[in-house]
């Protein structure tokens, strides 16, 4: 049986059909990359996706979820909150204990943030922010890894570093993304979405960035 398994989903908004009909299985160790424009129903699949296996995944959500007022650190430290008791998080929170910055530092240096450990997320660029979302998603460890267009705010050389951190730390991956050269260079199988229609269910290897064009066109 698949790790993951949809038959004949379909989900509707205010009764227009944003996903149609679609079934899909998604195997342990795969690296899947979601396709298709904006609108395509990328999120709505990837969410569909996660609500079965939520407790042993992490999830970059599209709008990061990060707390502003706190430092990369804290929110880094968030993905693993509830394998402490309450007490400890709070001791962490009000004086970050060296034990746990000494276990997400590594995490931060796999995704360029080092220097702003203990910089408020709200005084990060977007991409840095992204990157922290990352982070604290890494610093879950958990076997599957969700995200909705995790680099899409990260430049070029980092999204590639962002990428391999994603994928070395995770067995299985679901992204959806909108940069098409990098969903080829990283994913084992790519699934395109148009219109709600899964129209494309293919082997990275055997697909060139051409190759997706259709998906694209109106
Ligand atoms: P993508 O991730 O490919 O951009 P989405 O899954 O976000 O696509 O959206 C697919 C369609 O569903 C879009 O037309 C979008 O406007 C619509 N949609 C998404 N979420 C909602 C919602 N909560 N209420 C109404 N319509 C929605």
């Amino acid at each position: 049986m698949p790790l993951l398994e949809l038959k004949n989903a379909t989900v509707q908004y205010n009764g227009t059909a944003v996903l149609n009909n679609l079934s899909l299985g998604i195997e342990q160790g795969e690296k899947i990359a979601l396709v298709g424009q904006s609108g395509a129903g990328k999120s709505t699949l990837l969410n569909l996706l996660y609500q079965q296996c939520k407790e042993d995944a992490a999830l970059v959500p599209q709008d990061l979820g990060l707390v502003r007022s706190l430092s990369v650190f804290h929110n880094v430290y968030m993905g693993r909150l509830n394998k402490h008791p309450s007490w400890y998080n709070v001791v962490n929170l009000i004086k970050p204990l060296k034990k746990e910055v000494d276990q997400v530092l590594p995490i931060l240096i796999q995704v360029g943030l080092e220097e702003k450990v203990f910089e408020p997320i709200r005084e990060l660029s977007g991409g840095q922010q992204q990157r922290t979302a990352v982070a604290r998603a890494i610093f879950k460890d958990s076997s599957i890894f969700f995200g909705d267009e995790p680099v899409s705010a990260v430049d070029e050389h980092q999204s590639h570093t962002v990428m391999q951190a994603i994928s070395a730390s995770h067995q299985t991956v679901v992204l959806s993304m909108h940069d098409v050269e990098l969903a080829l260079k990283y994913s084992s199988r790519v699934i395109g979405l148009k219109d709600g229609d899964l129209v494309m269910n293919e082997p990275s290897g055997s697909l060139k960035a051409s190759d997706l064009d259709g998906l694209y066109k109106q």
